[in-house]
């Protein structure tokens, strides 16, 4: 079944002799339950789209359907709950709000989205994530594997169709890293929740069961490389 597809993406910044075309015509479709590893070289566009995946920056033109649903089309209050509901986003820097504790920061978004909080489900999200005991931590009193374990926990908190990483690896040790994926591929695996990676780890690219490479704002190779 799919759960997401971007028709022909175009995206470009500034304008004359300073615009940078940073998407160039990418297509593709992405069935539930995917783990998709995007790679290629740095300034190729794949931040852009996963921030486009997202809900957070605009085509410039091009489609992005979500569950079907014309995710552009949206006005903005519906584009703010699409963010809040239907994606997590993941970030190499955790992203975290440094003022908030462990618990406040994985439960921001159900918070602004004016939710009641799932007190089963934030007890069962921080076992899995290992921060039992951690939940009056602020950000700055945890480790980087840590920190990144509480944007996990704020990604998956609302319970989101995909979940999109953008080098959630880059900052951490081998170890760390390895843990981290861990756990991406279990809530991957147990709710067949979608998962989209970037990233320049090869060992993690090889975990998925599909590769994007995207070079110059273009896709140059997509292959399922296990059902
Ligand atoms: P990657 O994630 O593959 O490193 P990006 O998507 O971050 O690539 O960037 C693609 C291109 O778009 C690069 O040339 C980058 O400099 C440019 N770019 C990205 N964001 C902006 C922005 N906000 N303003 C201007 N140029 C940008
Ligand atoms: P509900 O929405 O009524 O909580 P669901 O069928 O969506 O029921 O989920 C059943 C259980 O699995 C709940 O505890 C829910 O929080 C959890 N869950 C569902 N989807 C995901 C997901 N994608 N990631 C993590 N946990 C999930």
């Amino acid at each position: 079944m799919e759960i997401l597809r971007v028709e022909n993406l175009t995206k470009t910044y500034g304008t004359g002799e300073n615009m940078v075309r940073a998407l160039d015509g990418v297509s593709f479709s992405v069935k539930k339950g995917e783990f998709i590893a995007i790679i290629g070289p740095s300034g190729s566009g794949k931040s852009t789209l996963l921030h486009i995946l997202g809900g957070v920056d605009k085509p410039t033109s091009g489609k992005v359907f979500m569950d079907g649903n014309d995710v552009y089309a949206q006005n903005d209050e519906q584009l703010a709950i699409f963010r809040r509901r239907q994606v997590g986003l993941i970030y190499q820097f955790y992203n975290l709000i440094p003022v908030l504790n462990v618990t406040e920061n994985i439960t921001l978004p159900v918070l602004m989205d004016g939710r009641k909080v799932n007190d089963e489900r934030l007890e069962e999200l921080l076992k899995t994530l290992n921060l039992k005991g951690r939940e009056n931590h602020l950000p700055n009193q945890l480790s980087g594997g840590q920190q990144q374990r509480v944007s996990i926990g704020r990604a998956l908190m609302n319970a989101p169709a995909v979940v999109l990483a953008d080098e959630p690896t880059g900052n951490l040790d081998s170890k760390n890293s390895q843990e981290i994926v861990e756990l991406l591929k279990l809530s991957n695996k147990k709710f067949n929740q979608t998962l989209i990676v970037i990233t320049h780890d090869e060992n993690i690219a090889l975990q998925a069961n599909r590769i994007i490479d995207i070079q110059d704002g273009k896709i140059i190779r997509d292959e399922v490389i296990r059902q």
